[in-house]
């Protein structure tokens, strides 16, 4: 799978260092936010409260991940909230050819904040309802949060970078063993 998925780059923008020395949200960097919502295609300038609802969704999705890498299922309250995004903005199922083949889309119903909160919510739910959930992983650096998409053909990826988090760790199983 070579595609970006909205929920984890939502995730990400809570963007953490791999040293544990510096965090930035993302959200309230203009430039930043500008640039993640053209990524998606997202029309509409969001108010201070359509962000904070970003950041809530952001905060729960995270709380779902951390649960789905311990191998555990979310909680009812979790998937009762995450509903509520989906809720909040109404789609419509298209059918529509792809490739030699067909696959539905669901389109809003209208091209609102409540309908990329809700895009956002569909692109998680799409992971856990297909089985994908366990290849969204956080690096195993425990400073460094990054949450990934593991495409490797085992599925055994546990590093957001070789050079900056894999690094480290070689470093200091180096170091320990002088
Ligand atoms: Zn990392």
């Amino acid at each position: 799978m070579n595609g970006r998925i909205l929920a984890v780059e939502l995730v990400n923008s809570m963007w953490y260092d791999h040293l544990g020395k510096r965090s930035e949200d993302r959200l309230d960097r203009p430039d930043r936010l500008g640039r993640f919502l053209s990524d998606w295609s997202v029309s509409v300038s969001p108010d201070e409260r359509g962000i904070e609802s970003l950041k809530t969704l952001r905060a729960l999705l995270r709380e779902m991940l951390d649960r789905t890498t311990a191998g555990e299922p979310v909680a009812d309250d979790q998937l009762a909230r995450l509903n509520a995004y989906m809720a909040g903005s109404p789609r419509t199922p298209d059918l529509v050819r792809s490739g030699d083949g067909y696959e539905l889309a669901y389109t809003p119903a209208a091209a609102d904040w409540e309908a990329f909160l809700a895009e956002a919510a569909l692109s998680f739910a799409d992971l856990l309802a297909d089985r994908r959930i366990g290849r969204v992983k956080i690096c195993r650096n425990s400073v460094c949060k990054w949450v990934f998409y593991d495409e490797t053909k085992n599925g055994r990826r546990q590093w957001c970078s070789s050079d900056t988090c894999g690094n480290v760790a070689r470093v200091r199983r180096h170091r320990d063993k002088h």
